[in-house]
């Protein structure tokens, strides 16, 4: 198999802005372009500072790679094994090379990568639209363009928290996320999650910083609604310590390197008796469909990375009254409409 690389620039309908990171307008992404015989699949590397890494590092993982001893996808366990001891790539590069593989074996037998895994599209689960932090008349307008959402992300983990849900309860009564983006303390965390119950709020994500696990059982102990981590969260490696201070874990692709490593977290999570959510990074509408895979596996999802973005270079699944559709397309079902990738 041969693959190249693409950098891409994604430029942001609206500045992109939560707790504990810089003002955002563009983000950059890599797109690998594996072939295999005739066939092409892609997979998307959306890196991100928070875990450590950069589009540059990403990038010169793709050069250093060689897939040249391998001929199928259909490996793709042991060739996703090979890669990540030999090089070490960043997350983000296993995780477009993993996705590209999955693309190219479902595509080899016709089949879209969710039957190729066994999943059935009949159970799925709507997507929330993210709402960043800003000003009230920005997030008026923001939640007026999500009219199509069934559920809201609201970011939080500022001054005016409260000011903020009282505003966009004056615009909708849909059901709201909250992600605080490790923002609050403790007892900050129990007094407002305390009171965003009463708001129609379904759960809070990652309401302390990533490292405070028992603080976070503590407030878990002491509110209704459930606790979601993400910045807790990268493998399935974390997984068993976060089970008592967690109802759950968002699980994304760029995270953990992949859709395999994705799966495993869910069946640790379910094990362990914890909800999953699916969720992104800001990404193309190619990393929203190989999530979007797992769809049939999830108690929430959060993958609405490509709707924020102006100049999207995959034509992506459709999405119906809030829920991505899984079709019959093989592969993960989406393709390329700028033509530097083909
Ligand atoms: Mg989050």
């Amino acid at each position: 198999m041969r693959h190249s690389f693409q950098t891409y620039t994604l430029e942001l309908k609206h500045t992109f802005r939560v707790a504990g990171a810089k003002d955002r307008d563009t983000a950059e992404i890599g797109i690998l372009r594996l072939e295999a015989g005739d066939l092409v699949g892609y997979g998307e590397a959306a890196p991100s500072a928070f875990w450590g890494e950069s589009i540059e590092e990403v990038a010169r993982a793709a050069e250093k790679v060689s897939l040249a001893d391998f001929s199928s996808p259909v490996a793709y366990e042991s060739i996703l094994e090979y890669v990540r001891e030999k090089w070490q790539p960043p997350k983000a590069f296993l995780a477009a090379l993993d996705m590209a593989l999955f693309d190219l074996a479902a595509r080899s037998i016709g089949l879209p990568v969710y039957r190729f895994l066994g999943l059935n599209s009949e159970h799925s689960v709507p997507t929330s639209h993210t709402i960043g932090i800003a000003d009230l008349d920005s997030i008026t307008k923001k939640v007026k363009e999500a009219s199509d959402a069934a559920i809201l992300k609201i970011k939080l983990g500022t001054a005016y928290d409260i000011e903020i849900i009282e505003h966009v309860r004056k615009i909708t009564d849909k059901p709201i996320r909250v992600d605080a983006n490790e923002a609050w303390l403790k007892e900050e965390a129990v007094e407002k999650i305390t009171w965003l119950a009463t708001q129609n709020v379904e759960l809070v994500e990652q309401p302390l910083p990533a490292a405070q696990i028992e603080e976070t059982a503590w407030v878990r102990e002491r509110v209704p609604l459930p606790i979601i981590a993400d910045e807790s969260v990268q493998t399935s490696a974390d997984i068993p310590r976060l089970k008592d201070a967690f109802d759950g874990i968002n699980i994304k692709l760029m995270k953990c390197g992949g859709l395999l490593e994705a799966i495993r977290m869910i069946q640790l999570a379910r094990i362990e008796n914890m909800k999953v959510m699916i969720g992104c990074m800001l990404e193309s509408s190619l990393g929203i469909a190989a999530a979007a895979q797992l769809l049939p596996l999830v108690d929430y999802a959060d993958l609405d990375g490509n709707l924020l973005i102006a100049n999207d270079p995959f034509d992506g699944l459709p999405v119906t009254d809030g829920y991505i559709q899984l079709t019959d397309r093989p592969g993960l079902g989406v393709q390329p409409k700028t033509a530097i990738f083909r």
